[in-house]
């Protein structure tokens, strides 16, 4: 048999930054201060920080480099126009204004274009997504393929849109009601699932058919947050993308749309930043006007120049192919060593994360007493490895205050970009397997506090029995 060559990281190491190893006592201490809630805990306690892979990239020194060459004018920068081109010639969209991040840009489309009593069809709900919706009058309605609810299906293309749920959807209120779909790539809250090429094509051609009032045929706007890694598995895993360049691929892909909102977070490799992508003159002109209000002028939306210039070069690196290639490899090297152990992840393995599947990890735990929550915070006491609460807490609660139960109930250890080696996914996977063998000592939390919105954040919790492995609670 012929062994099989392996392939290392892509890049190598300029400078380091120090980490520090925890005892358990201390990390017993460190949770219960936090409340149960890893997004509560200190980064200096944490040893590998896998709560999410937003603004945690490791920039290059060619991104380190631009941070010099910022200008630092209030109008006008230089780095606003590099920013304007890298946006322009790599996405393809016409118009572009920057934000300070994701959400900044979910605000102004939100406001622009959804009117009270419309629906926004999407594949899947996000957070900041969904709240920006609502608060501008819109409903979310969900119109992703029931494959996407399955943790344990493999279809290979978990995030494409029901075409048959999103024409109901388009014929029961009316295009008119409809301002955009709104198509995440990857879906996040599915585990970083794709959307296949001909998905995006088949809802272009369905929402071409169904013509506003207005003459415009139903947008489509993309949540372009991880559109890199979505081209990535488009170009292992459909036919006729595998002798295509990411960047090729990727300008297809946002062809479909009219528009995007991006969390520069993410696939830009940058630490901040965002921006709003639009084919339309007046849905930018309208975003221009609104951006000085809550963002800043329109050449720079809440970023500094230097900030822009990171950006614009992060763009460029993020569609190189064999960086892209390592980025997704590494978290699929984290997810066969699980799925090999026998924990139970959503599957396929997404690009940017593996998702413990908490409700079959914990079992023996209702869905009331938070089983993802749970897993998180026993992860963190086991190994100082911080991963994220995907499931009930972060559903929130529906308008009439009820808890909305998800299907997925989840853990999210996310891989920061080029920031950890494959040893570090070692001591994680090390971590979850011996966790897995003790799962029946675990019990289940009572959330404690419990703010109004996007509760994930700062709700806290304690054990319902101190007994098992939460025996280090006291009084
Ligand atoms: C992170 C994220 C956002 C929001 O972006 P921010 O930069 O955090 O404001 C929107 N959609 C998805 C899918 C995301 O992952």
């Amino acid at each position: 048999m012929t062994r099989q060559r392996r392939t290392a990281e892509p890049y190598k190491i300029k400078a380091v930054e120090p980490i520090r190893m925890t005892s358990r006592e201390e990390r017993e201490e460190a949770i219960r201060k936090a409340g149960f809630n890893t997004f509560l805990l200190d980064s200096k306690d944490v040893y590998i920080d896998l709560l999410t892979d937003s603004g945690t990239s490791a920039m290059s020194d060619n991104q380190w480099a631009g941070m010099m060459l910022g200008d630092e004018a209030y109008a006008g920068s230089r780095n606003f126009h590099n920013l304007w081109d890298a946006v322009t010639n790599i996405y393809g969209f016409k118009y572009m204004v920057p934000t300070h991040q994701g959400r900044g840009a979910e605000h102004l489309i939100s406001q622009i274009l959804i009117r009270p009593g419309d629906y926004v069809p999407g594949n899947m709900y996000f957070t900041t997504t969904r709240e920006h919706q609502e608060r501008a009058g819109g409903t979310f309605v969900d119109v992703v393929i029931d494959e996407a609810h399955d943790s344990q299906n493999l279809h290979p293309f978990k995030g494409n849109v029901d075409l048959v749920k999103l024409e109901d959807l388009i014929r029961r209120v009316g295009p008119d009601r409809i301002p955009y779909v709104s198509i995440a790539v990857t879906v996040n809250m599915a585990g970083g699932q794709p959307v296949s090429m001909a998905n995006l094509r088949a809802v272009r051609e369905l929402c071409d058919r169904y013509v506003r009032s207005d003459g415009r045929p139903v947008r489509i706007m993309f949540d372009a947050t991880r559109c890199v890694e979505n081209a990535y598995f488009i170009q292992q895993r459909e036919e006729g993308y595998s002798g295509r360049s990411l960047r090729d691929i990727l300008r297809e892909m946002m062809s479909y749309g009219d528009g995007c909102t991006m969390s520069g977070k993410k696939d830009c490799l940058v630490n901040i930043g965002g921006f709003l992508c639009t084919n339309e003159f007046e849905v930018y002109q309208e975003a221009t006007q609104l951006v000085v209000v809550f963002e800043g002028m329109p050449s720079y939306g809440g970023l500094a120049g230097r900030d822009m210039e990171a950006m614009a070069r992060g763009i460029y690196e993020m569609v190189d192919d064999d960086y892209m290639a390592f980025r997704v490899s590494q978290v699929q090297y984290l997810g066969s060593q699980l799925i090999e152990a026998g924990v139970p992840v959503v599957r396929p393995v997404g690009g940017h994360a593996v998702f413990l599947d908490a409700r079959a990890f914990l079992d023996h735990i209702p869905q009331s007493e938070y089983p993802a929550q749970t897993l998180a915070a026993a992860l963190y006491v086991d190994s100082g490895v911080r991963g994220m609460e995907r499931g009930n807490v972060s559903a929130g609660r529906d308008k009439e205050g009820k808890e909305r139960f998800p299907k997925l109930e989840l853990v999210r250890l996310t891989i920061p970009r080029r920031v950890y080696t494959n040893n570090h996914m070692d001591v994680v996977a090390d971590s979850v397997i011996a966790l897995h063998a003790q799962r029946e000592t675990l019990g289940g939390l009572k959330m404690v506090y419990e703010p109004p919105q996007l509760r994930f954040f700062t709700s806290r919790f304690e054990p319902i029995r101190r007994e098992g492995f939460w025996e280090f609670v006291k009084g």
